[in-house]
């Protein structure tokens, strides 16, 4: 489908969303007219927050507290995955970067990959676009386990982690925003199956992840962060596909409720 007339504007919508047995009112703005696809970001981020505050609220309610605070980094040695749209991004934050700080975390990047392919959890002779990791495993719940432990059990620093801070706070990927733990940080360190999260209706990544398929005519799938410049660099024009806005708003909210939101 292509797309004509003058380029983007925006209004503001109102979303009515059953969420966590209750119904709630979710203000956004939508791009409308000629809109790229990696351009959903911005709305996908302030539903994520939204639906955050009142997860957090909920959570609260059963008198559990959020236990995340700043300067716990065991969530940024564990497998992060970034939606094709985020990786864009983070592509073009690292692009921004002064140097020699570029380098420098280009560098962390290329050391990450570098440890992933010694532990054969990324396939070095694969064509660069790389977004898989290998398992041996067959069904996609038990290979998703087996990858985050065995990622996990690297302690590989998210690269942009600088001194147990991180450096892209308000760029980081929608995972990294919606692990909000309500348990002990030990078992996050452990990476503990009784890790517990505040309930909350799919991860905003994987709605955002599933609609860049539907969007592009490619089916798209979560990124481990420390692949996501290689992804973006090999892969990151494709999400320059022009749509109608308010169309790729209803994709959204569509994949949203068939998602559990
Ligand atoms: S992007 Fe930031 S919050 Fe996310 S894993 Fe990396 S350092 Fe941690």
């Amino acid at each position: 489908m292509s797309v004509k007339g003058p380029r983007k504007a925006y209004e503001d919508a109102k979303v009515h969303l059953e969420l966590l047995g209750e119904a709630h009112e979710i203000e956004c703005k939508v791009r409308v007219g000629r809109t790229q696809v990696h351009e959903l970001l911005p709305l996908a981020r302030s539903l994520s927050a939204s639906i955050l505050a009142i997860s957090t609220a909920h959570a609260r309610a059963q008198g559990k507290e959020i236990s995340c605070q700043k300067g716990c980094t065991h969530c940024c040695r564990q497998l992060v995955p970034v939606s094709p749209i985020e990786a864009r991004r983070l592509g073009e934050v690292m692009a921004a970067m002064p140097e020699p700080r570029r380098a420098e975390v280009r560098e962390r990047f290329v050391r990450a990959i570098g440890r992933l392919e010694q532990a054969g959890l990324v396939d070095s002779k694969a064509p660069k676009g790389r977004a898989a990791l290998v398992s041996k495993e067959a069904t996609s719940s038990a290979a998703w386990d087996d990858v985050s432990r065995r990622y996990y059990e690297l302690r590989i620093d998210c690269p942009f982690l600088e001194g147990d801070l991180c450096s892209i706070y308000e760029e980081r990927p929608i995972a990294c925003r919606e692990y909000n733990a309500v348990t002990d940080p030990a078992l996050c360190e452990a990476l503990d199956p009784g890790i517990e999260i505040a309930p909350r209706p799919s991860p905003m990544g994987d709605v955002l992840t599933k609609v860049t398929g539907e969007l592009t005519g490619k089916p798209q799938a979560g990124i481990p962060l420390p692949l996501a410049l290689e992804w973006a660099r090999v892969h990151g024009k494709t999400l320059e596909r022009e749509r109608d806005g308010e169309a790729m708003f209803w994709a959204l909210l569509r994949v949203m409720e068939e998602d559990g939101a």
